[in-house]
């Protein structure tokens, strides 16, 4: 009887593995088509500045809708891009879109918004990163001090000497960036020493609950005062409460980002933030959110 049970569970085991295999590769077949016909989206989380109380800049994410598959997560499809090495014409494609829609927002509404764009670890085995990034730059009239580069420890793990060079070369033009997902990896404290940087995005994680949770809260204050004093930024990601906007602010937090100011939105509802940005009421509600 206990031999049956042991051969259903492989047996359940076997075709769990056959389906995520087959999703894998339906998944394949559909981002190559997507990519070629330019079928994936921009969206833009707005980033508010605590002390200017005002929307400072976004986040680029990108979306993709599949006819067949729905809506697939970046968290699922992007590890798929760097597996099949699309990773880099992806890349180059969000940062194209981002920086001509971001550039074209600030001419239009007179504003110095910055535009924050994720980079993957395999972007870096381009020779060309450098001048793709300087060349889509240029043609977007989008200055380089408003552009800023995420990037996690796994680009930093892979320990390439061309990582650090190329992000120096970045940082001489003015070009900013940032350390994504700060604290959930294993040496992060230790790249703070290794690399150049401008920017701590404190993870998700570590913002959830941090006004009820010690711990949370001693960390996350940790990080704050430990960006403070090495005269870097510092950005919390996934804020949805009320209550953990109220400690950030406390803490001196410079950049909220999170559910609770904004999602994700296409560019035709940013176009409608914009749009309102300055009126009284949008204003007032700022400050009333921001300051609580
Ligand atoms: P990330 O760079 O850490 O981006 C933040 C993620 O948190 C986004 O998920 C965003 O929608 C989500 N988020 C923002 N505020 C909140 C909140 O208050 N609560 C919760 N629960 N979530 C919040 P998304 O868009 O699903 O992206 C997931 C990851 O996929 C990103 O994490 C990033 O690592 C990757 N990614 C997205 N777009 C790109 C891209 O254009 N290029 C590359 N290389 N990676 C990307
Ligand atoms: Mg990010
Ligand atoms: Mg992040
Ligand atoms: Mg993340």
């Amino acid at each position: 009887k206990a031999k049956l049970a042991g051969k259903d569970r492989f047996m359940r085991f076997a075709s769990a593995m056959r389906d995520a295999a087959n999703r894998k590769l339906r998944i394949e077949l559909a981002l190559r088509d997507a990519l070629a016909a330019e079928a994936l989206t921009v969206h833009y989380q707005p980033i508010y500045g605590l002390s200017e109380t005002a929307l400072v800049g976004f986040e680029a994410l990108v979306r993709w809708t599949d006819a067949e598959l729905g809506v697939i997560s970046p968290a699922e499809f992007i590890p798929v891009a760097e597996d099949m090495g699309l990773i880099t014409p992806l890349g180059e494609f969000v940062l194209r879109v981002a920086c001509r829609q971001v550039s074209s927002w600030n001419a239009l509404h007179g504003q110095q918004l910055f535009i924050s764009i994720n980079l993957s670890a395999r972007q870096f085995d381009a020779p060309d990163l450098f001048a793709t990034i300087a060349s889509t730059l240029q043609e977007s009239g989008l200055p380089p001090a408003l552009l800023k580069l995420e990037i996690t420890e796994s680009v930093l793990l892979d320990g390439q000497h061309s990582v650090s060079e190329v992000l120096s070369r970045l940082r001489a033009t003015g070009i900013q960036i940032s350390l994504d997902d700060f604290g959930t990896g294993y040496s992060s404290l230790s790249y703070l020493l290794r690399y150049e940087f401008d920017v701590i995005k404190v993870d998700q994680s570590f913002v959830r609950n941090l006004d009820q949770d010690p711990v949370r809260g001693e960390l996350v204050r940790t990080v704050v005062h430990l960006a403070h004093n090495l005269g870097k930024k510092v950005v919390a990601e996934g804020v949805e409460l009320p209550s953990e906007l109220e400690y950030l602010r406390e803490l001196e937090c410079h950049m909220v980002q999170g559910y609770l100011l904004s999602k994700p939105l296409p560019c035709s509802l940013i176009d409608a933030l914009l749009d309102n940005l300055n009126t009284a009421d949008t204003r007032m509600a700022l400050m009333r959110r921001l300051c609580a």
